[in-house]
């Protein structure tokens, strides 16, 4: 018999190995996992977090609806716990880790077809599996001008993934939810479910609207556990006549409100359609240079030696960069607007600056940030706040304060989208070194406590916060969620624990 890593909850090696025969029957012996050597790529799991609390029971890969049917089926028989990943990335928020100990991962990478990209409408539907660098290569072979949207690890991670945690990018299709139309899912009694349009005999209109008739369900579905989304459509921005990066500096700490309130403005007049990303000068510096290169003491990179190191390398205090889309003609405008705007308000104007996330361009530069210190440790802490000069200085203050105490940078892009501002900090640490991961727990504990108590929550959290954050979202909307669990999946085989949902 094997030596389990882990069981789920309750059960038997004996009834796991039980329960693992009728997967192997049901798709073959490749496709179960469950021995050590060939779980490990599945808990490289990069946040503070016991790794004993998040060890997968297994693995088990799907290739069909059919078989996810299957799998459930028999998942609800032997009250398996069942923790759906796509590309199974989501770095630093628990990469494929379940949120509890002993689920059976549900590797869906394998699912990984284009279904339909429609050039004229600019939709697509595709599987969990694909990848935007897929997905990107498809349009480009075809020569289909349409532009796609990702989040950092864009390359190999997937639209589904991404857009089921609500994850954003950087065009002025960043709200990767917001543009998406139509899922289909696989409820836990394997029933299949499409949503919006996708419900009519012969749709026509799937991917092109949303709401259907009745309630709009979609919205459960992500950063949920009351399915598992088999298919979403997406849709896709055509690629603009032009574009214009442009970086905005500004050399003072104090004038982030200005540059804050200047954005929100030409964001809600729709002069700048994209997110506008203000980069700190260590978030700027991290990803090109390492922190030992800049200063080799204890606790945060002193002010003065980031103050040195920006200036030689022309970054400033706030860096805020966004894309003008459109004709020339169209973008000639726009930019004496923002420049005045800026300018006023201080700062200064580069017109010519390249961001590839703006422009479609894929690239794995992201990752850059986790050599920073080196040693695969990063949690992103993501508050929210309304797009507010006054708000967004407050979250400065009080995060350089947690971070500095527990003695880590503040290496952080808040990430203004119109009304709200996602002040996105990357909390990364040498994951290697038990002292400095306690540390990063403490540091993150604090952070959402704190940020909480200013009445800032946080949009997305890793597996380890999710009970949590949701208990500070409260007892009426654990309770109506808890409604719905037990509706769509009495047994609570689908990722038990996932955004504090438990049976
Ligand atoms: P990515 O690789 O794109 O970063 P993941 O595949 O890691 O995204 O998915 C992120 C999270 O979303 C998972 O941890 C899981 O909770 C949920 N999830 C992913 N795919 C599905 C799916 N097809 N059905 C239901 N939930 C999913």
């Amino acid at each position: 018999m094997t030596q389990f890593v882990a069981l789920p909850p309750g059960l038997s090696a004996a009834e796991f190995e039980r329960a693992l025969g009728e997967l192997r029957g049901l798709l073959g012996t490749d496709r179960v996992v469950a021995v050590a050597d060939r779980l490990r790529p599945y808990q490289k799991m990069m946040i503070p977090a016991p790794d004993e609390a998040h060890v997968p029971s297994g693995v088990v890969m799907a290739e069909s609806v059919t078989e996810v049917q299957g799998i459930l089926a028999i998942c609800n028989r032997y009250r398996i716990p069942l923790w759906p990943t796509s590309t199974g990335r989501n770095f630093g928020y628990g990469t494929s880790s379940p949120a509890t100990r002993g689920q059976l991962i549900l590797d869906l990478r394998r699912m990984n077809r284009i279904l339909e990209v429609d050039a004229e409408l600019g939709t697509a539907l595709v599987e969990p599996g694909v990848t935007y660098q897929q997905l990107h290569d498809y349009l480009s072979e075809r020569d289909i001008p349409l532009w796609l949207d990702f989040p950092g690890p864009g390359p190999i991670v997937s639209p589904l993934g991404n857009t089921l945690e609500r994850g954003g990018g950087n065009t002025p299709y960043g709200d990767h939810f917001a543009h998406a139309c139509g899922m289909e899912v696989v409820l836990a009694d394997g029933r299949v479910l499409r949503t919006g349009m996708g419900s009519i005999p012969n749709t026509t209109s799937w991917q092109v609207f949303k709401y259907g008739y009745g309630p709009y369900l979609d919205g459960i579905f992500t950063q949920s556990n009351f399915g598992v989304v088999t298919k979403l459509g997406l849709w896709l921005m055509p690629a603009p006549p032009g574009h214009r990066t442009v970086l905005v500096q500004f050399d003072a700490e104090a004038q982030l409100p200005a540059a804050v309130d200047t954005m929100r403005r030409l964001q809600l007049q729709r002069v700048i359609t994209n997110v506008g990303v203000m980069a700190t000068a260590v978030m700027a510096l991290s990803t090109f240079k390492t922190r030992a290169e800049l200063y080799d003491g204890p606790g945060p990179v002193p002010q003065p030696v980031i103050d040195a190191a920006a200036r030689d390398s022309g970054i400033a205090t706030w860096n805020m960069t966004f894309t003008l889309y459109g004709t020339p003609a169209q973008i000639a405008p726009n930019l004496a607007i923002v420049t005045e705007a800026f300018e006023a308000v201080g700062g200064r104007v580069n017109p010519d600056f390249h961001d590839g996330s703006q422009v479609n361009e894929l690239s794995l530069a992201s990752f850059g940030i986790l050599n920073w210190v080196g040693g695969g440790g990063l949690a992103w802490f993501a508050p929210v706040s309304p797009a507010r000069g006054s708000d967004a200085a407050r979250q400065a203050k009080l995060a350089r304060r947690i971070l500095g105490a527990h003695g880590f940078d503040y290496l952080a892009a808040p990430t203004l989208n119109g009304r709200d501002l996602h002040h996105l900090i990357a909390l990364v640490y040498n994951r290697n070194d038990a002292d400095e991961k306690q540390r990063a727990n403490r540091c993150f504990e604090q952070l959402v406590h704190e940020f909480a108590q200013h009445g800032y929550g946080l949009y997305r959290v890793g597996i380890d916060y999710m009970d949590k954050l949701a208990g500070i979202y409260g007892s009426v909307n654990r309770d109506v969620n808890r409604a719905i669990k037990q509706a769509l999946d009495p047994n609570g085989i689908l990722a038990p624990g996932k955004s504090g949902i438990h049976p």
